[in-house]
């Protein structure tokens, strides 16, 4: 009897194990069709300069309003997206879609900004992506500087290759920023000898900064060792005027978060600008 139990749990957990197979290979032929299908959009969110109180920036995040499924995080298909490759060309119409957008803004007369676009990992591998980058820029005529490339510090530990696309980029003009510091690997050794411009103090920090001490002292010091090693810092995950305050006593340089504005679609970007100029 046990014996038949055992093996009604073992088909039970396959049955279950298989629909979720089913389920992933559906989404994966579903990511396949989608930059066809334009079901990619980007949102973009305000970075803001504390001394200026200006938007000096926007990250593009992308969004998949899927068919049937509706709204899918990239929390959720980016993983994927490694995975399987696709990643690959995603991320090529997100750089040309950013840049293509930061473009417009610009020629509409807005104050420039730096628009900023998360690599993955395999992007930073892939053989071409120096040449697309700058084949991008050349075709939609933005300037080097009006971009920036957000990579995470895992992406870049210890390979020789990472290093040389990292300068690379640095020598098209675009700036690079270090996502989620705080959260990956990289010892102070990288920071020096990686072509970095900026770090981003990974939201996990910011959100408790206010309450609890420990959060508070690291945001400090990261705040402060970037100066001295002249970088940008940004902070991410801002949520409450108390977080912002205690960013501003240590002289962080931007700010991003939902108490300035969640991520939107260049409409609303737009709409908000004008008032977003004031803070
Ligand atoms: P990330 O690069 O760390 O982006 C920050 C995430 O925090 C975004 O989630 C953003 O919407 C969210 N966020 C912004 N402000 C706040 C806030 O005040 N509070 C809280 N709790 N969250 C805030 P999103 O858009 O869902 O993106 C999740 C992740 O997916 C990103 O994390 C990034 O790793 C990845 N991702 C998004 N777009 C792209 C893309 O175009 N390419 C690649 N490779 N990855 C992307
Ligand atoms: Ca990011
Ligand atoms: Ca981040
Ligand atoms: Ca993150």
């Amino acid at each position: 009897q046990a014996k038949s139990k055992g093996k009604n749990n073992f088909q039970f957990y396959r049955s279950n194990h298989s629909n979720h197979i089913f389920e992933r290979l559906e989404i994966e032929a579903d990511l396949r069709k989608a930059i066809g299908q334009q079901e990619f959009e980007l949102y973009y969110q305000p970075k803001i300069n504390l001394q200026s109180g200006r938007i000096s920036g926007t990250e593009a995040l992308i969004r998949w309003k899927h068919a049937e499924k509706g709204m899918i995080s990239p929390a959720e298909f980016i993983p994927l997206a490694e995975e399987t490759g696709l990643i690959i060309p995603i991320g090529e119409w997100v750089l040309r879609q950013a840049c293509i957008q930061n473009k417009k803004w610009q020629d509409d007369g807005l104050d420039p900004m730096v628009v900023s676009v998360n690599l993955s990992v395999r992007q930073l591998y892939q053989p071409n992506l120096v040449d697309m980058v700058q084949d991008i820029l050349r075709e939609t005529d933005l300037d080097p500087y009006y971009l920036e490339l957000e990579i995470t510090e895992s992406m870049i530990m210890d390979t020789e290759r990472g290093l040389k696309v990292l300068h690379e980029l640095k020598d098209l003009g675009v700036q690079i920023s270090l996502d989620d510091f705080g959260t990956g690997y990289s010892s102070l050794h990288y920071l020096k000898d990686f072509p970095i411009n900026k770090l981003k103090i990974d939201q996990s920090f910011v959100r408790n900064s206010t309450e609890d001490k420990n959060d508070e002292a690291i945001i400090k010091t990261i705040i402060v060792m970037a100066h001295q090693l002249d970088f940008e810092v940004i902070a991410e995950g801002v949520e409450t005027v108390e977080h912002l305050g205690l960013l501003q006593r240590n002289l962080c340089n931007e700010a991003q978060g939902y108490l300035f504005s969640k991520p939107l679609p260049p409409k609303d970007f737009i709409t908000n600008f004008d008032r977003m100029k004031q803070i």
